[in-house]
């Protein structure tokens, strides 16, 4: 699409937009509130959306507050992303029935669900989050079946940020918080005094198709100059900076830094980053059976790289330190994962700080490492 288009439309328009998606087919999933964080879920009706909302976050700590009004889209990404979808944490590979003195295979892969999803409230970063897993999953030597038959057909409704959180860099990251390409529509909520409303921009001909059944205004250059200041508002919010010049030779070059020993102390090789983290991809494999032995099943398992049982290979634990799992993860996030695909794995969306148990800051582990390998050149300097 050449040209930029835009439309502005009254906040309630968004209850159509979830009517008219659910005619073209799609099951609608967005954010919504449950057990005190905002998850993603399947939408029926706006009022499903986390109206008056929003979220505090701080390394270590995850809190909903409630605002005066009724904003729709006034917090940033959750515990969960939309791996949960494209790439989901169970998925089973095949099941088998004994006959005899052999198994007869019942199943492949569990297909993706019945009808296509409509992914409604994805943000910049996550559509970074995204891009980098088609490049990983569908992108690479070997393409993921199960990843790309869910992949296919995603309607997609991106959300500008027009506030951030404290665990946002995604400016440092190049990857939000306006939303570019990516998308079938992008949403900017404006929340004023006396209105409410959506600008929406058309990122594909279906969202053009999906946009002239809403009730639409042509956006007028005073509410693109709105639009405008609330992402720049959300910009200049973030404090958070990862400094990534040259981040990968400063790894590479930094493996028996004494940073690694100071992060293992803290570090309880829970998971949670990985968990969380919209662009891990590692998986395992788990085959189970039922008490009598005669029905079999093989599932694909997320895993991550801080178990101790990810680098076994026969008779041990390549990584059997925190020290090595901690390194591990930061080192191919940030470095081997510019030599693998050709970009960082991280996407700045500041999910594995918030929801780390004791409040590891991925932001500060590398500048730590920067400044004190720049002290100790600036040394090396003073006594040569
Ligand atoms: S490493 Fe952390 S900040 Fe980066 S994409 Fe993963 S969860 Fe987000
Ligand atoms: S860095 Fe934090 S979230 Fe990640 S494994 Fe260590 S303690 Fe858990």
């Amino acid at each position: 699409m050449a040209e930029k288009t835009q439309a502005i439309v009254e906040a309630g328009q968004i209850e159509r937009l979830i009517e008219v998606l659910h005619s073209r087919g799609y099951e609608v999933v967005g954010p919504t509130v449950r057990d005190k964080a905002i998850v993603y879920d399947r939408l029926e009706r706006l009022a499903d959306l986390p109206v008056g909302w929003t979220d505090e976050q701080e390394a270590g700590s995850y809190r909903l507050k409630r605002r005066e009004d009724g904003a729709l889209f006034c917090y940033v990404v959750g515990p969960q992303s939309w791996k949960k979808y494209l790439h989901p944490a169970d998925v089973r590979l095949f099941s088998a029935q004994r006959q005899g003195e052999t198994f007869r295979i019942l199943s492949n892969p569990d297909p993706p669900p019945p009808g296509r999803h409509a992914f409604l409230g994805v943000r910049a970063c996550e559509l970074a989050a995204i891009a980098v897993q088609d490049r990983v999953l569908l992108h690479d030597r070997y393409r993921d079946p199960i990843y790309q038959g869910r992949r296919e057909g995603i309607f997609i409704v991106a959300v500008n940020c027009t506030q951030s959180a404290a665990t946002c860099f995604c400016t440092s990251m190049g990857t939000g918080p306006q939303a570019h390409a990516g998308f079938d529509l992008a949403l900017t909520e404006l929340l004023g005094p006396d209105h409410h409303r959506i600008l929406i921009e058309v990122g594909s001909e279906v969202g053009a198709e999906v946009l002239a059944e809403l009730e639409h205004f042509q956006a007028s250059d005073d509410v693109e100059r709105e639009a405008e200041t609330a992402v720049g508002r959300a910009r200049s919010q973030i404090q958070r900076r990862m400094d990534t010049t040259g981040i990968r030779d400063l790894l590479y070059s930094n493996v028996d830094h004494p940073r690694w020993d100071d992060v293992a102390q803290r570090c309880l090789t829970c998971a949670n980053c990985t968990m969380v983290c919209p662009t891990c991809f590692c998986t395992t494999v788990e085959d189970v059976s039922d008490v009598t032995g005669d029905h079999a099943e093989r599932w694909r398992r997320w895993d991550s790289c801080f178990t101790q049982s990810f680098s076994y290979i026969h008779g041990g634990s390549v990584r059997s330190s925190a020290k090595s799992r901690y390194r591990q993860w930061m080192t191919h996030k940030l470095a081997s994962w510019i030599d693998q695909f050709g970009s960082s794995g991280c996407v700045g969306c500041g999910r594995c700080i918030t929801w780390c148990p004791v409040g590891i800051d991925i932001t500060a582990e590398v500048g730590a490492i920067r400044g004190a390998t720049a002290s100790a050149g600036e040394n090396d300097h003073g006594n040569t």
